[in-house]
């Protein structure tokens, strides 16, 4: 038996643990501080009625024989993929019967459809980047090839001029940086892969953030994706799934011939064996009127969240993007900081957590996330320290 090395040249992170530790002694040692965490990375509103009414009335079916449903299709029950169908056509995408998929999520089909593609590609990520682009492909022992996200080309990076890559990541609005890119940058990306026959593996998991008209919702509203990428998308961000799991992924039928969209159908009915019922009901309802009206009331909160927090930072004179279609801020630290630094200064003088920017990759050193997924009196409470805080340095 031989194992996999690759798993030898994965990195440790110890971001999350750093955190977590470094939160623990300030409040051992400050126990009267009231501290306010602005680093996390997970949705905090509950579920909507329209979801967990669906959710009861699943349970019930489940539960008596006449309507008791055992294994479903692999790629999901028609009901939620006609859903699904119906939202985009209401960000003006139209989108074949076969060619979307469920999931349990986002994450699982991003490192899934890696079976998909020979080890021999050259990937290109981002950087800062959401880690698991990065060791999905450093487990299977992949090259993987960096393009920079900048302050200087506000963390939104043009394709590359001298590299060939095969498999491209981009994540719009971004995670971390909350940037998003616009119709003609996205366009630049996907004449780009054309070009030279890569393909883009888009993810799309906060879409449900943008408000402006002018910035693309789904890949596809670019002339001519079809042809040259997947997109991923979750209900986790969008509607409070986190902890129930459902994601969608779609693969059109135009790029290579149809031959992904084949591959990936069997993919998944040899590897998967579907979401469960109750969860499809659950995130059908999403996808009716009153489900995507109850959502928008909780994303309204959060993007209320981060209008505030991106005014106050805009009135201190701190650069930053996101914050307008993400629930994710980056932000340059104060005064040269470096990240951890500023992280150090923040909890000990203010009680605030956020996430080091040097986490996600070497170009967020000096940056930070903040995310707009805590409660309102908490988000400007925390804005009130860190300019009180910013006011002394
Ligand atoms: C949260 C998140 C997802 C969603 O993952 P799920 O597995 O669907 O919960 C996908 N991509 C990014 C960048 C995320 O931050």
């Amino acid at each position: 038996m031989r194992i996999n090395t690759h798993y030898q040249d994965l990195e440790d992170s110890y971001l999350f643990s750093t955190i977590a530790k470094k939160v623990a002694q300030q409040s051992a040692e400050h126990p009267e501080q009231k501290i306010i965490r602005l680093g996390i990375g997970d949705v905090t509103l509950p579920l909507c009625p329209a979801v967990t009414d669906a959710l009861h009335a699943a349970v019930d079916e489940m539960g008596n024989k006449e309507t008791f449903h055992g294994y479903g299709p692999e790629q999901g029950y028609d009901f939620l993929r006609e859903g699904i169908r119906g939202y985009y056509v209401q960000k003006g995408v139209v989108l074949e019967a076969g060619e979307v998929f469920i999931s349990d999520g986002a994450k699982s089909d991003l490192g899934n459809i890696l079976d998909l593609f020979d080890r021999d590609n050259t990937v290109l990520v981002p950087d800062p980047v959401y880690p698991v682009y990065v060791d999905t492909n450093v487990m299977a022992g992949r090259k993987i090839l960096y393009c920079d996200a900048t302050e200087q080309n506000g963390f939104l990076p043009p394709p590359p001029q001298e590299v060939e890559a095969d498999i491209i990541y981009l994540c719009s609005p971004n995670n971390p940086t909350g940037a998003a890119y616009n119709r003609e940058q996205l366009g630049a990306w996907v004449a780009y892969a054309r070009a030279v026959g890569a393909v883009i593996l888009y993810d799309a998991a906060y879409e449900a953030f943008i408000q402006d008209e002018s910035l693309p919702r789904s890949i596809y509203e670019i002339e001519g994706a079809k042809q040259c990428a997947i997109e991923f998308c979750s209900l986790s961000k969008t509607a409070g799934f986190t902890g129930l799991r459902c994601g969608y992924t779609v693969v059109p039928l135009a790029l290579c011939g149809g031959r992904l969209n084949a591959m990936w159908l069997r993919r998944q009915t040899t590897k998967f064996n579907g979401v469960p019922y109750i969860v499809q009901r659950a995130a059908a309802a999403v996808f009716t009127p009153e489900g995507l009206r109850q959502i928008e009331e909780n994303l309204g909160y959060y993007r209320e969240n981060a209008r505030i927090m991106a005014q106050a930072l805009r009135e201190m004179g701190v650069w930053f993007t996101g914050g307008e279609s993400s629930p994710y801020i980056f932000m340059k630290c104060p005064g040269g900081m470096d990240s951890w630094q500023y992280f150090d200064l923040l909890l000990k003088q203010a009680g605030v957590v956020g996430t080091p920017g040097e986490g996600f990759g070497k170009n967020g050193a000096g940056f930070f996330r903040l995310t707009a997924f805590g409660e309102r009196e908490a988000t400007k409470e925390a804005m009130a320290r860190i300019r009180a805080l910013h006011e002394k340095l």
